[in-house]
């Protein structure tokens, strides 16, 4: 039986799951302002040399680093600044927990879904709309799945410092202390953080709550 895929966006368009969102698997234009480059120096921000752009999302082109020269593609809408570590999948959160967790009040600005916890960015988009969903290194397939997500692959959370409203870990990189710092750093003062796995014990997160093996945290 042929899938979704089989069909392309039309199909996609006319499934109720994307009705209200253009299929578009893009980068927000909007996203570049609080890119970082991923590179070990001082944080900057990049440049957009957009080729392709649909719906005020970038589907080809290149960031480029007046700090450092590198360039990253964009390619098929998804940000590749520096590849992903390789780490097998883990376990993310479900999409009404995940919500319930990271206890966005309203519409408006971005939060980040790592790895696994990427997964439940289509559910997520429906259950706090107008949230802007940034998904770092998700899982393969959900470039196909979720319109309202911007795709990136990177060594660390490539966001600048106090840029975003929230962050879930997914198992895989809640395990890696280094990830947790990050998730921590983009977060903005007071808001959550959210992992799948063991309670971490990061700097500049206050635990909040942990059972059934997630824990929430709060950025000080
Ligand atoms: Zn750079």
């Amino acid at each position: 039986m042929a899938g979704p895929n089989a069909w392309g966006p039309l199909t996609a368009y006319r499934s109720p799951l994307f009705r209200r969102w253009p299929f578009t698997v893009a980068v927000f234009i909007e996203l570049t302002d609080h890119l970082r480059c991923p590179a070990d120096h001082a944080e900057g921000f990049l440049v957009l040399l957009p080729d392709r752009v649909v719906n005020r999302s970038v589907r080809e082109g290149r960031l480029g680093c007046p700090a450092c020269g590198r360039t990253y593609a964009i390619t098929g809408g998804v940000a590749q600044l520096g590849g992903a570590p390789a780490v097998p999948p883990g376990e993310g959160l479900e999409a009404a927990a995940a919500h319930v967790l990271l206890g966005l009040q309203g519409p408006g600005g971005y939060a980040v879904l790592v790895g696994s916890a990427a997964a439940a960015a289509p559910e997520l988009a429906k259950l706090d709309p107008g949230v802007a969903w940034v998904a770092v290194n998700p899982p393969p397939g959900l470039e196909d799945a979720a319109p309202a997500v911007s795709v990136v692959r990177s060594p660390l959370v490539p966001l600048r410092t106090r840029s975003v409203r929230g962050v879930i870990l997914g198992s895989e990189f809640a395990a890696d202390s280094r990830w947790v710092r990050e998730a921590a750093r983009v977060t903005l003062p007071g808001l959550r953080v959210v992992g799948r796995g063991a309670e971490p014990a990061v700097e500049g997160l206050e635990l909040l709550a942990s059972a059934e093996g997630c824990w929430v945290a709060a950025k000080r």
